[in-house]
This record gives C-alpha cells, sequence and structure tokens, in this order.
C-alpha cells in the first residue's frame, strides 16, 4: 500500500503518501501501545460525507486515554484532518484510519521521553466480507483463541496490540475454509468478531453480548441499536454462549468496515434458514438507507467533507 500516489495527514500536515514514512526504531513497532480508528464516508445523495466522525474521533481519544497517550491535537483538529485527507485523495466513498502512536526518540517499555504521532490515511475499500457475504451471509468459525480479558488488554481501548488475538483468530479461520472467526470470552461466553460485533435473533428479539464481555463499543453495533428500536424490535444486551447461535433464527457481524453482514453458519451448523434471514435485511436496509443520506433522522450522523 505504501507505493501509490495521494496524501497522508501526518502529525498536522498532509505529505505525499509515499514519504509518510516512520523509524524502525518506534516505540509502537515493538511493543504495541498505539491505537486507531476505521471510518467511513459514503458517496451520499447529499456528496461525499463521512459517518458518525465525532463518535470515532470521541473513541480514538478515549483509546488514548486508556493507553495514557496525550495526544498533542485536538478533536476539532482530527476532525479537520479525516476530512482534508478524503477531500485530497478525491475520494467519493472510502474507508478512513487515522492512528496515534508513540515515536522512537527512546526504547524499553516504559514510554516516556518519546514523542506521541498521529496520522490519517484513506483509501477505497468496498465490503470488507465481500459484496456476496453481505449477499448471503458468511461462514464463521469459533475459535480456538479467547478473546481479551477485561483487565489484561483494555478491551474498550481500540488498540494497536488487541489486534494480534484478531489477527490470530482470524488466520485460524481462513486457514480452516471459513470466512472469520467468532471469539468467546475468558468464561466461554460470546465476545465478537476478530474486528465485527455479533448480534443473533430469536422470536424477533435481538441479543448481543454486553461489554463486560471484553466486546469493543462498536459505532455500527450503536447504529443498530437506534435502526432496531425505530423498527420496533427489541436489543437486549445480555451473556450468550455459542450454542444459542447454533439455534438462532438469524445472526450477523457488525462493523465500519463489515457494515451489517449475515452470519449463515458457525462451526458449520447451519443458522436458521442458512442464508440472509429477514430481520437482517431490514435491519441492512435501513443501515444503508442511514449512510447513504436517504434517512433524514439521522442526517447530523454525516459530516460532510
Ligand atoms: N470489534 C472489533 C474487535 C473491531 O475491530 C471492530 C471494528 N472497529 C468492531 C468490533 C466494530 O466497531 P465499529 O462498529 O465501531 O467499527
Amino acid at each position: 500500500m505504501a507505493d501509490r500516489d495521494g496524501k497522508i495527514w501526518m502529525d498536522g500536515e498532509l505529505v505525499d503518501w509515499r514519504d509518510a514514512k516512520i523509524h524502525v526504531l518506534t516505540h509502537t513497532l515493538h511493543y504495541g501501545c498505539g491505537a486507531f480508528e476505521g471510518v467511513r464516508a459514503y458517496n451520499t445523495v447529499n456528496g461525499t460525507a463521512i459517518f458518525r466522525l465525532q463518535e470515532h474521533t470521541d473513541r480514538l481519544f478515549n483509546s488514548a486515554k486508556i493507553l495514557r497517550m496525550n495526544l498533542p491535537f485536538s478533536k476539532e483538529q482530527l476532525n479537520e484532518a479525516q476530512k482534508a485527507v478524503v477531500k485530497a485523495n478525491k475520494l467519493e466513498s472510502c474507508y478512513i484510519r487515522p492512528l496515534v502512536w508513540i515515536g522512537s526518540q527512546k526504547l524499553g517499555v516504559s514510554p516516556k521521553g518519546n514523542q506521541i504521532h498521529c496520522m490519517v490515511a484513506a483509501w477505497a475499500w468496498g465490503a470488507y466480507l465481500g459484496e456476496e457475504g453481505l449477499q448471503r451471509g458468511i461462514r464463521v468459525k469459533t475459535s480456538s483463541y479467547t478473546r481479551h480479558h477485561v483487565n489484561i488488554t483494555m478491551t474498550q481501548a481500540k488498540a494497536v496490540s488487541n489486534y494480534s488475538n484478531s489477527i490470530l483468530a482470524n488466520m485460524e479461520a481462513l486457514d480452516d475454509g471459513y470466512d472469520e472467526a467468532l471469539l468467546l470470552d475468558s468464561s466461554g461466553f460470546v465476545s465478537e468478531g476478530a474486528g465485527e460485533n455479533v448480534f443473533v435473533i430469536k422470536d424477533g428479539v435481538i441479543y448481543t453480548p454486553d461489554l463486560s464481555a471484553g466486546a469493543l463499543n462498536g459505532i455500527t453495533r450503536n447504529t443498530v441499536f437506534h435502526i432496531a428500536k425505530d423498527l420496533g424490535i427489541e436489543v437486549v444486551q445480555k451473556r450468550i454462549t455459542r450454542d444459542e447461535i447454533y439455534i438462532a433464527d438469524e445472526c450477523f457481524f457488525t462493523g465500519t468496515a463489515a457494515e451489517v453482514t449475515p452470519i449463515r453458519e458457525l462451526d458449520r451448523v447451519q443458522i436458521g434458514i442458512g442464508r440472509r434471514g429477514p430481520v437482517t435485511e431490514k435491519l441492512q436496509n435501513a443501515f444503508f438507507d442511514i449512510v447513504n443520506g436517504r434517512n433524514p433522522k439521522y442526517a447530523h450522523w454525516l459530516t460532510r467533507v
């Protein structure tokens, strides 16, 4: 990805894509303390707009706070940086990646004395789990890897280091012929996907793990809460077991990258009708109406670039 035209915002300036480099002795590269966001801009009916920009920036600052990193930029500056990057790269719809990391002034576990850096990049990125996945649903494997316990790495931070767990789970699932992994928490209850929150639907009620299962407080997850309320569907946050998924009517993942992706199988057990269910389809349609600017109720979630 490094060799392409375009601009990346780096510590307050737009620099050429190929020049957006860091030193090999960067602290975060060695010890994994950093935080990032995944944000999307859509080509809405009113032009390109970033979906829930403020909430993503707020979560980035919360992640940095949890990791005891003082960002040298304000939330307003970060919001402007994200808009600037989309504009500078002439993107109509795209994925936006803000990242904060610890510099290369010194190594050793203690990061004290190092500078905190910040960058924002953006590029075109289609359906994360495939267009076909959005339509037909994906096949998921319960991971042999446990999701982080809430007191090991901090699960409410979108921390760089948390993703080694996601990568292991995802690689295992792909190597075993599945599309994505589902991770259980350290007590064996359903937590989340490698990069997605998970929901199940049973008898017309939507269930999702509460955050004590170590799941990230997903912004798409929250969007689904709003959509369900509008549709008059109850959402319950509770402990969920993997066999509750086997016998659910429907199941789906949510995430900025994954959007609303139906799950049609878990561990080779067919879920419901074995393809996108009717409630998932309704939620998906409502989601795409909102992000594409077709629902005026949520116009305030879209920031024009
Ligand atoms: N859990 C994990 C581990 C993730 O990486 C993501 C993607 N950010 C999510 C959940 C979903 O969060 P969001 O809807 O805010 O993208």
